[in-house]
């Protein structure tokens, strides 16, 4: 294909502020041992993969990082991070409880056969319906506001019985910005109003403490601050009504590997690694509560436990020059599957060796909208019509979040511990797309005469 020539600035071996060459473009031809040729000429391209191995190691890991350090720790799989019926199912076969959000979650996770009692409904928005169900299956259910617990006081009273839940706090841990929205706060005294009000009604006894106090908060000490602040105020709700705080959830929050935009420092320098969570985490638990008066722990991390264990598979449909000189290329996926884009740097890897200087270069997605950049400075070779890039991690968030516009969602392929492919959500069509349209009679294309434009 003939490029009218341009003359480029070449950035190869350039020292950058840290005095480092860039790093050399990486290279992957194999997932877990198998081919990217063969998982895209089986499956298509773009295409999500997971990594059994990766997804069952990495929960073991954190799994031990506790081992030793706390007697009693559960770890509640995020629904909204990844809601695949495989991803959930291997994570509840490594023992997580579901941790749920929405209606949909919680429906979700029963219809996988999870029991309500090993479902922490946590979110802001808990409809009568659901509530009442949640209720009725012992589902532990994190009250959030004060009108949602009203209604469970509602449906205490119309069922003549008592309820428990968990109440979910926010507070100071010293990060910033302080989550305010979900919860009860718990420095201005909001939270131990809302428990004087369960007591007062009757019929709603608190056992568990929830707080989250936000995402990818990589300063380990900020779980101990959280975790001093929840056991003080357990200590003071048992000592005033005589409840038994039978477990603290900490929430999520633990970074993955991925790089947010704006740091200098790669995520395996800048990031502490899960184990050193684990000891604050654990030492804090064991400084507030007596030896044999531990409540049980409670960790729900998303994007830590599956981040790493999902890469996406895309290809180059072509490349184009920008009016400044630019390289730019066009791939097969966008943000519609890379919501995460907006804040991740994306580790972007090429399936071939392709010699040549590097240049700075721009990766669009397929949609028609400018703010569909998958990345907009990456340096890379001149690359040719068909090259694979792999982009990682992407296994938190984006096969939830990802965009029904303009174009059919992917396939997903589990890649099991043997070796083996398996796919786990079908690529979609125009079916799945129209599944619930209705086309009423008399729009129907042929129904009536079409007007002849003129
Ligand atoms: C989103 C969420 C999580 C998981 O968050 P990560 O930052 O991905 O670990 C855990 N708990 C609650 C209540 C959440 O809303």
């Amino acid at each position: 294909m003939y490029e009218k020539p341009s003359i480029q600035r070449l950035y190869t071996g350039l020292m950058n502020k840290f005095g480092s060459v860039p790093p050399k473009q990486r290279i992957r031809t194999h997932i877990d041992g198998v081919s990217i040729d063969d998982l895209v000429e089986e499956y298509g391209s773009p295409l999500f993969v997971f990594s059994e191995r990766k997804i069952r190691n990495q929960h073991k890991r954190l799994r031990d990082a506790f081992a030793g350090l706390y007697p009693s720790v559960s770890f509640g799989w995020s629904y909204k991070t990844n809601y695949l019926k495989s991803i959930c199912s291997i994570m509840h076969q490594e023992g997580s409880l579901a941790e749920v959000v929405s209606q949909m979650e919680y429906e979700k996770a029963r219809a996988l056969g999870i029991p309500g009692e090993e479902i922490i409904f946590n979110g802001p928005n808990k409809p009568m319906p659901i509530l009442q169900r949640a209720v009725d299956e012992g589902a532990m259910i994190h009250v959030d506001h004060l009108d949602e617990l009203d209604d469970l006081i509602f449906i205490a009273k119309k069922d003549k019985r008592q309820i428990s839940v968990g109440i979910r706090l926010n507070l100071d841990a010293g990060i910033s910005p302080q989550w305010s929205r979900f919860g009860f706060n718990l420095e201005s005294g909001q939270a131990a109003r809302a428990v004087e009000r369960m007591y007062n009604s009757g019929h709603i006894r608190l056992t568990g403490l929830h707080c989250h106090i936000g995402t990818y908060i990589t300063e380990p000490t900020a779980y101990g601050q959280q975790i001093t602040k929840m056991a003080a105020f357990a200590q003071e709700m048992e000592t005033r009504y005589g409840c038994n705080i039978e477990y603290i959830d900490i929430g999520g929050g633990l970074p993955s590997s991925a790089r947010l935009k704006g740091t200098y420092l790669p995520p395996d320098v800048s990031i502490p690694p899960v184990e050193r969570y684990a000891e604050v985490i654990s030492d804090a638990m064991n400084a507030a509560f007596p030896h044999n008066q531990q409540p049980r722990l409670i960790l729900e991390p998303g994007r830590a436990m599956i981040d790493e264990s999902g890469l996406l598979i895309t290809s180059v449909q072509a490349r184009k020059r920008l009016a400044d000189g630019t390289r730019s290329y066009v791939i097969d996926a966008g943000i519609n599957f890379l919501y995460t884009s907006t804040w991740y740097k994306h580790g972007i890897e090429i399936d071939r060796e392709v010699p040549g200087p590097s240049e700075h270069s721009v990766l669009y997605g397929p949609l028609c909208m400018n703010i569909d950049v998958v990345d907009e400075g990456i340096s890379l070779p001149a690359l040719d019509r068909g090259t694979r890039l792999i982009i990682g991690p992407v296994g938190a968030y984006s096969v939830t979040q990802w965009m029904q516009f303009i174009a059919y969602r992917p396939a997903v392929v589990l890649i099991d511990q043997q070796g083996t492919t398996h796919c786990i959500r079908g690529a979609e069509d125009l079916s799945d797309i129209e599944l619930r349209e209705e086309l009423p009679a008399h729009v129907q294309i042929g129904q009536t005469k079409r007007p002849i434009a003129t």
